[in-house]
């Protein structure tokens, strides 16, 4: 007999009154990174023989190892793209932790999988995607990217098994780190367009790259089109993008990790015409969806496409696969996962898909504050008019040096974490609003701090 259930009301209660405070803390304090040397003498090692019991390592949790991470759903946490989840999408993830749900298959998870996939289809509906479109929720807009575009690929060799050349995929010069990762994951060649004069990838660019990989013998077997780029928040102009892609029988892929939450947001809709005709598209809820991490959505067009390539086969397995029901694990490089979309949906059951919508245009109304007051400042100046919820500017005379001076300033301070950039070559300040409870006066405290 283990004792592993021996105490269980007491840490139960130690566990609940931790989260609990943790999510009552009000601002939550910012916290920061500690040395190895710090941490090991302050902690000590924490795997002993016996056990510390729970209680003792809660307390060292508590103690040293939480206060040594950087509070993410802080409202002047700005670096990066930050997470701010919902309290009922936190409160929810220790139900989905206590619910011992594999969120694999159907067979397994069915109304988990149910439940995620109204989520999906939210998200869906928000693009136009037509009806019967799905994916599932994997880890995160890396993984996403990924997927699709291995199934992109596949997709593509099915119907291309005469030619030899080299696979590619066309995307913008500021399209996310991940589709180079994903390139020389799957050894596909990238062939990188230069955006517009106003930083948007176009159809005429698309279209030339696309004539230029067949001239040059290359298997063009998607173009990546960003929905709000990470560094500045450009939303490429898809309409166009989808146009020249169809003529070419092209997969569109829309990385829309961490600006597609504001096709929630009728202020900048507009912007995102033509993601309906994207054949997969990411969305990350874990950025400005309001959900914990780690939670991002993949979606086909097809997913027939993506299950082909993507369902994994063994004897063992063959049981998941009777009756042909929604497998999440068919539609991504992934077998056993946890249902990581239930936060996410428990919050919209709950709160409804307009607050949805007054949260992200509330970021948006505090990000053209911050333009507004850059523009309006005699030392700051903006890199450009932000589109969504990322605002980029320089201070005048600063070097990268004042400006990681500065940023390291904030963070020992506790008073906010913006971590700078580079654009165009040239340093920069960037804040990323996706906190509904960032508000005008956080922007003013981080403003007045470059003086
Ligand atoms: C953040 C981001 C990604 C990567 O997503 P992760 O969830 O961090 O893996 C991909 N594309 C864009 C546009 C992003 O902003």
């Amino acid at each position: 007999m283990h004792g592993w259930t021996a105490g269980l009301d007491d840490l139960a209660d130690g566990i609940f009154d931790y989260a609990r405070d943790r999510m009552r803390l009000d601002p939550v304090p910012l916290d920061g990174p500690r040395e190895p040397a710090e941490l090991a003498a302050a902690a000590g090692a924490t795997i002993t023989t016996d056990g510390l019991g729970g209680e003792a390592a809660l307390r060292l949790f508590a103690g040293v190892l939480a206060p040594a991470c950087i509070s993410v759903d802080h409202p002047r946490h700005l670096s990066f793209v930050p997470c701010a989840p919902t309290e009922a999408a936190t409160l929810f993830d220790l139900v989905v932790a206590a619910s011992s749900i594999c969120g694999s298959s159907w067979l397994e998870g069915a109304g988990a999988v149910y439940a995620e996939n109204q989520a999906l289809d939210w998200i869906a509906e928000l693009a136009g995607l037509p009806e019967g479109s799905g994916g599932a929720f994997v880890q995160g807009g890396t993984l996403a990217n990924l997927s699709a575009l291995v199934a992109a690929r596949e997709h593509a060799r099915a119907g291309t098994d005469r030619q030899t050349g080299r696979w590619a995929v066309v995307a913008g010069s500021e399209a996310h780190a991940s589709i180079a990762h994903a390139a020389r994951v799957m050894d596909v060649e990238v062939i990188v367009v230069q955006p517009g004069k106003d930083g948007r990838l176009e159809g005429d660019g698309v279209a030339a790259a696309l004539e230029q990989g067949r001239a040059g013998g290359q298997r063009v077997f998607a173009v990546v089109a960003s929905a709000g780029t990470t560094n500045l928040g450009i939303v490429d102009d898809l309409a166009s993008i989808a146009g020249a892609v169809a003529e070419r029988s092209v997969w569109l892929h829309v990385d829309g990790a961490y600006g597609g939450a504001a096709m929630a947001a009728p202020s900048v809709r507009p912007l995102f015409d033509g993601v309906e005709h994207a054949d997969s598209l990411v969305v990350d809820p874990h950025k400005w969806l309001f959900a914990p991490y780690d939670c991002a959505a993949l979606l086909y067009r097809h997913p027939e496409i993506a299950r082909r390539v993507h369902t994994q086969h063994a004897g063992y397995l063959d049981p998941v696969e009777r009756g042909g029901r929604w497998n999440p694990s068919d539609y991504a490089i992934h077998l056993t996962r946890r249902a990581r979309g239930l936060p996410f949906w428990f919050s919209l059951a709950a709160h409804g898909t307009d607050a949805y919508r007054v949260a992200v245009e509330r970021t948006l109304e505090v990000a053209r504050y911050a333009a507004r007051a850059v523009a309006a400042s005699n030392h700051l100046e903006l890199v450009r008019e932000p589109v969504l919820s990322v605002v980029c500017f320089t201070r005048t005379g600063w070097a990268a040096a004042d400006y990681y001076a500065w940023s390291d300033r904030l963070l020992a301070g506790g008073i906010a974490f913006v971590v700078p950039t580079v654009v165009d070559g040239e340093p920069a300040a960037r804040l990323a609003i996706v906190n509904p409870r960032t508000s005008e006066a956080d922007i003013d405290l981080v403003l007045h701090s470059m003086r």
